[in-house]
C-alpha cells in the first residue's frame, strides 16, 4: 500500500470478501518505501543499532498500516479492529531481526471473526517470551500471513503483490516469459531461493510444512495469479522445466595451490560458517601438481568478510593465493518433470555453449540444475535457456 488512495482500495476488496461470506483475516505490510525509510534513519546514528531496538523501528511501519487500513474499513461500514503481532501475541524466538515463529494465540481473532469483525494483523513482527517486540526478517509479512493461515485452517492464503503471479522467469528480463498457473511448493522455494524475489522463501517453506495453498496474485489488477500447492497440475504436457531463476547476488572466492590433505574442506568452510557466512555454490578441484583449489560463492555484500576470513587461514593451509570475483551470476532451471526426464543438463550445457558462454561452476539437485557465470552474460543466458526449454509465451513472434 502506497498511499491513503492503496489504503481505501484494499479497504473495498476487503469489503467486498465480506460481502461475499468469507471470514477475512489481513496481513499487513508497512506502507512502501518505509521500511526501508526506517533502516535509514537508524544507520545515519550507528553503523550497527542495537537489533532489539532496531525492531522496536522497523515494526512500527506495519503499526500505522495496520490503523490506517482499520480505519478505511470502519468508514465503509465494514467492522474491523486492528492489531500488532504481539497483541494477537505471534510469540517468536528472540532472535531480533531475524525471529522465528513458534506459536499463535487464535483465540483472539477467533472472537473477534465470530463477531463479523475484519482482523488486520501487522505483518513481519511478533513478540518473544519476554515481551520483546521481534521481527521475522525483510519480507517477513508473507510469513506471517502463511502462519496465520495455517494457524486459522484458513481455505487459502492468498499473497497479494506488484505482480499478477509467479512467471516461467523474471519478465524484465525476457518479454514473453508467462505467468504459471501452478507451481509446487518445491518449485516455488527454487524459484523463489535462486533470486526470484516475489514471496519470502521463509513462508513457501511454512505454507509446505502445513499445506498451506498459496495464491499469488497482484494487488492492482483482477486475474487468477498463481496457485502454489503440494501437487503438480494435471497436464500431461507438463514441461520439464517449470521455470528459470537467477541472481547477481552472489560472490566467488577461490583459495587455491593448497596441499591436498584430508580436513582441506573442513578446515576452509569451517571458519566460513563459524564468521557466519553462508555458502552456496561449492566445487573443489585437484591440480596435476597435487595441490587442491576450493572455490564457493557467497552473498556478495560478504564476499569482503569472507575474503578476511580465508585471509587469516591461507598461512596455515599453505596456500598459495585466495582469488574474488564478484561480477558472477547464477542460473537455474527449475522444474519437478526433471525426476523422471534425462538430458535437461546436457541440453543446458549445449544452449550455453552455442552462445558462447562459459561455465564456472555447476551444481544440481533432483528438480535443479544450477550454473555460475560471467555477470554480463546473464540475460543473454536467460533468454537462450528460456526459449531452447520451450518456455516462451505460445504468442510469441519466433525470431
Ligand atoms: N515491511 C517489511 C519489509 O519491508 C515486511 C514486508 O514487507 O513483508 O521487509
Ligand atoms: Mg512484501
Amino acid at each position: 500500500m502506497g498511499s491513503i488512495e492503496r489504503i481505501e482500495a484494499v479497504a473495498q476488496k476487503i469489503a467486498g470478501f465480506r460481502a461475499r461470506g468469507d471470514d477475512v483475516v489481513v496481513v499487513v505490510s508497512a506502507m512502501s518505501g518505509e521500511t526501508n525509510r526506517l533502516i535509514e534513519l537508524a544507520n545515519d546514528i550507528s553503523g550497527s543499532p542495537p537489533p532489539r531496538e532496531m525492531d522496536v523501528l522497523v515494526s512500527t511501519g506495519e503499526q500505522v498500516a495496520i490503523a490506517l487500513l482499520a480505519m478505511a474499513l470502519e468508514k465503509i461500514s465494514c467492522p474491523a479492529r486492528s492489531y500488532t503481532g504481539a497483541q494477537v501475541r505471534i510469540l517468536t524466538d528472540d532472535s531480533h531481526t531475524k525471529a522465528r515463529i513458534e506459536e499463535i494465540d487464535v483465540h483472539r481473532m477467533q472472537a473477534d471473526l465470530s463477531l463479523g469483525r475484519v482482523i488486520i494483523v501487522a505483518g513481519f513482527q511478533g513478540v518473544d517470551a519476554d515481551g520483546n517486540i521481534t521481527t521475522l526478517g525483510r519480507g517477513g509479512s508473507d510469513t506471517t500471513a502463511v502462519a496465520l493461515a495455517a494457524a486459522l485452517q484458513a481455505e487459502e492464503c492468498q499473497i497479494y503483490t506488484d505482480v499478477d503471479g509467479v512467471y516461467t522467469t523474471d519478465p524484465r528480463v525476457v518479454d514473453n516469459a508467462q505467468r504459471l498457473e501452478r507451481i509446487t511448493f518445491e518449485e516455488m522455494l527454487e524459484m523463489a531461493s535462486q533470486g526470484s524475489k516475489v514471496l519470502q522463501i521463509r513462508a513457501v517453506e511454512f505454507a509446505g510444512k502445513y499445506k498451506v495453498p498459496l495464491r499469488v496474485l497482484s494487488s492492482f489488477e483482477e486475474g487468477p495469479g498463481t496457485l502454489i500447492t503440494l501437487e503438480e497440475g494435471e497436464d500431461m504436457e507438463k514441461p520439464v522445466v517449470s521455470g528459470i531463476a537467477f541472481n547477481r547476488d552472489e560472490a566467488k572466492l577461490t583459495i587455491q595451490g593448497i596441499p591436498d590433505t584430508p580436513g582441506v574442506a573442513y578446515r576452509i568452510l569451517g571458519p566460513i560458517s563459524e564468521a557466519n557466512i553462508e555458502v552456496d555454490v561449492i566445487v573443489q578441484n585437484i591440480s596435476e601438481d597435487g595441490t587442491t583449489a576450493l572455490t564457493f560463492t557467497v552473498h556478495r555484500d560478504e564476499m569482503k568478510k569472507a575474503e578476511d576470513v580465508l585471509a587469516e587461514i591461507a598461512g596455515d593451509l599453505q596456500a598459495s593465493s585466495v582469488v574474488t570475483d564478484a561480477h558472477i551470476a547464477k542460473v537455474s532451471l527449475v522444474g519437478v518433470g526433471m525426476r523422471s526426464h534425462a538430458g535437461v543438463a546436457s541440453q543446458m550445457f549445449g544452449t550455453l555453449a552455442r552462445h558462447n558462454i562459459n561455465i564456472q561452476m555447476i551444481t544440481t539437485s533432483e528438480i535443479k540444475v544450477t550454473v555460475i557465470i560471467e555477470e554480463k552474460y546473464l540475460e543473454l543466458a536467460v533468454r537462450a535457456l528460456h526459449s531452447s526449454f520451450d518456455l516462451d509465451a505460445p504468442d510469441s513472434v519466433e525470431n
